[in-house]
């Protein structure tokens, strides 16, 4: 099925959102997406002329087991539980992917001895598919590496996924669920009047009862509009965040 247009000109819709997202890159889509598939009306804002303009376009397309992140943080969890989710959206939708594994070297004895402690705090991160390799297995693997390894440690779960083509998936197939999608419609301007947040943009105003942030680097910039005219914002350690009216 063909999803809708992206709004790319012309006065916005007025009618009033169950949530208004601002901002497209990929937590903007993969929220915007998750909403409207819950029945939600979403309309997200985007000041670009595409969706995953920003840092989303530009990251290293490391898709992550999260080997190596604080144990018991928010952060492991929530990379680990991201890592599956993703590959399994990629197979599904087509998105370009492929899990060649990475291989963390140590060029000297101080980082030789590293390599230990990152396999026990994967360990401990629930991923224990990394293993030690010593300098003749580590060159066995990777021929190509330059002289003076000492040894390294192999995380065969380590992918890559398409960056562009993630966003464009979750952008469309928050489309098919219903969301709109307004692209070249930077929010300059975010009020509340009653139960609704009033959010201007050079091509007219839109009305919802829910305002989420996912403006990346620009999200402060969102807050401290938000803030201007309304309540103060219910912080979460995350990406994005989230206003009720
Ligand atoms: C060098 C680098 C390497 C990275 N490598 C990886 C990696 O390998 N793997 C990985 O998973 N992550 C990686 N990341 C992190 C990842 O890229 C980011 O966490 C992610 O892209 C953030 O997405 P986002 O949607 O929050 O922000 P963005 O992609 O920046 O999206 C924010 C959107 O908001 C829009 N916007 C801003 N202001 C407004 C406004 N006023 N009105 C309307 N729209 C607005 C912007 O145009 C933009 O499109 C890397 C990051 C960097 C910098």
């Amino acid at each position: 099925m063909r999803p809708p247009d992206a709004l790319r000109e012309g006065p916005l819709p007025g009618a009033c959102f169950d949530v208004a997202v601002v901002g497209a890159g990929v937590v903007g889509c993969a929220i915007a997406r998750a909403l409207a598939r819950l029945g939600a009306g979403v309309i997200v804002l985007e000041r670009a002329g595409d969706v995953g303009s920003g840092t989303s376009k530009a990251n290293t397309a490391i898709l992550h087991t999260g080997f190596d992140a604080s144990p018991g943080t928010l952060e492991s969890r929530l990379v680990a539980d991201g890592y599956g989710k993703l590959r399994a959206f990629a197979a599904e939708v087509g998105v370009p992917h492929a899990v060649p594994g990475a291989v963390m070297v140590a060029w000297d004895e101080h980082q030789r001895a590293q390599l230990a402690l990152v396999r026990e705090k994967a360990c401990e991160n629930g991923y224990r598919d990394a293993t030690a390799l010593d300098r003749g297995e580590l060159y066995a693997l990777e021929p190509q590496l330059g002289e003076g390894a000492l040894g390294g440690l192999s995380i065969p779960g380590e992918g890559i996924v398409c960056p562009w083509t993630t966003c464009i998936a979750l952008a469309t197939e928050a489309l098919l669920a219903g969301a709109r999608l307004a692209l070249r419609a930077p929010a300059h301007e975010i009020a509340r009047t009653g139960r609704h947040w009033r959010i201007a943009t050079p091509r007219g105003e839109v009305r919802a009862l829910a305002l989420v942030n996912a403006a990346g680097l620009q999200s402060d910039e969102i807050d401290r509009l938000a803030a201007a005219g309304s309540a103060p914002a219910r912080r979460a350690r995350s990406q994005a965040r989230v206003r009720r009216a």
